[in-house]
């Protein structure tokens, strides 16, 4: 199937071997990705645009295929190295103007009628006449136009943007303006995840593999080699998260020599391993039953990924991979103190957590969040913050991830010393009787934690998972003993005008979750009670620069009617009591029901600015919520019945 697809991504535009990589024909991929809604055929069509740019580039060049990867997910650089799209509407909106040459209100007009600046773009490019036929945009040239677009910064750096910007749309053809405009604006929309790119570029590996061996493989044969590709592709990916990394060494050393050349490093952050929520302490029980299992305190601060290279430099990540450093010089420096001397290379598995300089108590997360998130001074520091390490997944040299946590736990109470108030091993207990657990847990809030993590601890099912959500990773908080239930993370997206004293600043919010695979966010309630004066201001004074009069394309509105629309990227942590289906909100439509699901009476929490927009919850979590408490409400109707 792959392989008819690539007559239509072959598109005119002289693109030979050896030459660089038409931007028209990744234009018309994206178009016949987004022309469909089922996976396999987008990752298809995508299979074989890569398997193109494969075979036409020469054999010494990895640069053509990493950057039409790059395009592909919309990113410029690996996620640590943080050079980021996101060009506002209106520097846009101005550039599309001046290329050609219709008004500002027009094009704003039609922005209202299409809600998609992409297709705007792309229409009034089409409107217009030329006389002159341009020069056809490159793959490279686009990728570092965009780039010099991105690093532009300081005095008149909006002029330049716009100047940048008005030359590439210039030379804009076909559907190339609409997703020049998309890509940055810092979304494509063609309903792309990045797991299907990993699949694509396995796949596009192992079919051009295939083409040059002189006795093809049958048709069985074939399929398992894909099948394996991309399980290998996906599994070094989440190890070694960076395409600089792994595409240069996918086409030097081939699929199977991929995994032996790309092994996690200290100094590119891996996505960390994440916890399942857990209601009881049965529900526990009977995950880990006959298996040893361990629990440690679940620190209320934030994840601290930290690495130390064999040069000597450290770094810190955030959960988000974002480079911490700047944010934690105090921790960068207590670090040399609590690492014994034969420790040389390590990454760092941790949380970081406020402590009273003079109780050493701990303190709420929100202490921290106060913090500036970049150059920060240390002679300004006003709250101390202690590392809690609870996982090593490499030392000297070695990966440790396919060690059991037992045994990555002694390497790093060997490897490593408490400091006071500076470094200390997570606390753990490794009881295994309900009340023990029930005593630790009470012992966790009281030292001012939030509960809970329960782990593997024996064997491959203690393996560290990195970006999963692992059944093997359980949290407890005392929350949800209480019957609350988790917190979901939700996107900002509309807001509502306030009444009475409160007309200066919104009074109610909607917000959305957001479904990664369809790229777009589901709105799922309105949320406006327990808000202070004070903290409507400073919401307000957060989301006023966002406005916008129409919801964003990637917006799944559903039946809510906000006054405001935002750009999507505050994350608030929400708390609610009760999930309900719903006519208006679109949350996990189809996924319960036709309806989509609602939080009933949400509370609002904290601002996650640890999280983007895209790390929001998504619409399974939101359905599984939903089902749990179906479940939990039946159950409970059933006891009382019995009784
Ligand atoms: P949240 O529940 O706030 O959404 P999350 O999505 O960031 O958290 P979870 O998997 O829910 O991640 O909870 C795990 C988080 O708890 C980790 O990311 C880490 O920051 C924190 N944590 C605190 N103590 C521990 C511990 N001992 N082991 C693992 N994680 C811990």
């Amino acid at each position: 199937a792959a392989m008819s697809r690539l007559k239509e991504v072959d598109i005119k535009g002289g693109w030979k071997t050896g030459a660089p990589v038409p931007y028209g024909a990744l234009t018309k991929t994206f178009a016949l990705i987004e022309a469909t809604t089922k996976r396999l055929e987008k990752t298809a069509i995508l299979t074989a645009f890569l398997l193109l740019v494969i075979q036409r580039s020469s054999p010494d060049d990895s640069k053509s295929l990493l950057q039409a990867v790059y395009l592909c997910i919309n990113r410029l650089s690996p996620d640590y190295v943080g050079i980021e799209l996101g060009i506002g509407e209106s520097l846009l909106i101005k550039a599309i103007a001046e290329s050609t040459g219709r008004s500002l209100s027009v094009i704003k007009a039609d922005l209202k009628k299409e809600g998609d600046l992409g297709l705007v773009a792309m229409n009034s490019k089409n409107s217009q006449k030329t006389l002159f036929k341009p020069k056809p945009l490159t793959v490279p040239f686009v990728f570092a136009s965009l780039k010099d677009i991105a690093l532009t910064s300081g005095h008149s750096s909006q002029a330049k943007k716009v100047s940048i910007i008005t030359k590439l749309l210039a030379a804009c053809q076909d559907f190339e303006a609409k997703y020049i405009v998309r890509s940055l604006e810092g979304k494509l929309r063609i309903g792309n995840a990045e797991k299907s790119v990993l699949v694509a570029i396995a796949h596009a590996a192992t079919l051009a593999e295939n083409e040059k061996r002189t006795r093809k493989y049958g048709k069985d044969k074939l399929e398992a080699r894909l099948e394996e590709a991309s399980n290998n592709v996906k599994s070094v990916y989440s190890e070694l998260p960076s395409y600089d990394e792994v595409i240069p060494a996918l086409l030097t050393h081939g699929i199977d020599g991929l995994r032996e050349h790309c092994k996690l490093t200290p100094g590119v952050p891996l996505k960390p391993m994440l916890a399942k929520p857990t209601k009881a302490i049965g529900e526990v029980l009977d995950r880990f039953e006959n298996k040893k299992f361990t629990c440690e305190y679940k620190y209320d601060g934030e994840r601290a990924q930290v690495h130390k290279l064999d040069d000597g430099s450290v770094a810190i990540f955030s959960r988000n991979s974002e480079d911490m450093s700047k944010k934690y010089p105090d921790l960068v420096d207590q670090l040399p103190r609590c690492i014994k001397e034969s420790t040389k290379s390590f990454v760092l598995d941790a949380e970081a957590v406020a402590i009273d300089r003079t109780t050493s108590k701990l303190m709420p997360f929100q202490e921290l969040s106060r913090r500036k998130r970049k150059d920060v001074k240390v002679e300004d520091i006003q709250v101390r913050v202690c590392l809690f390490g609870f996982d090593l997944l490499y030392l000297n040299g070695q990966p440790l991830l396919k060690h059991s946590l037992a045994e990555r736990r002694s390497l790093l109470r060997e490897h490593f010393h408490a400091v006071e108030g500076e470094f200390d091993f997570a606390k753990s207990s490794d009881g295994e009787t309900t009340d023990e657990i029930q005593t630790f847990l009470e012992e966790s809030v009281k030292d001012g934690c939030e509960g809970l993590m329960v782990k593997m601890l024996e064997s491959d099912a203690s393996f560290y998972e990195p970006s999963r959500r692992s059944i093997n990773w359980l949290k407890l908080k005392k929350d949800y003993l209480a019957g609350v239930g988790d917190s979901l993370d939700l996107v900002v997206v509309g807001g509502y005008y306030g009444k009475g004293k409160r007309t200066n600043v919104y009074g109610a919010f909607l917000l959305a979750c957001y479904d990664a695979d369809a790229e777009e966010f589901q709105t799922i309630c309105k949320i406006g009670t327990g808000f202070s004066e004070e903290a409507l201001q400073s919401h307000y004074d957060l989301l006023k620069p966002l406005e916008m009069e129409k919801p964003r394309g990637d917006i799944k509105v559903g039946g809510a009617k906000p006054d405001i629309w935002f750009e999507p990227k505050v994350v608030w942590e929400v708390l609610t009591a009760d999930l309900s289906l719903s006519p208006i909100y679109t949350a996990g439509q189809g996924l319960v029901e036709d309806r989509g699901i609602s939080l009933r009476f949400p509370r609002f929490l904290r601002i996650r600015d640890d999280k983007s927009a895209d790390d929001a919850t998504g619409p399974e979590q939101v359905a599984e919520m939903y089902e749990r408490q179906a479940l939990a409400q039946s159950q409970g109707k059933k006891k009382k019945g019995g009784d």
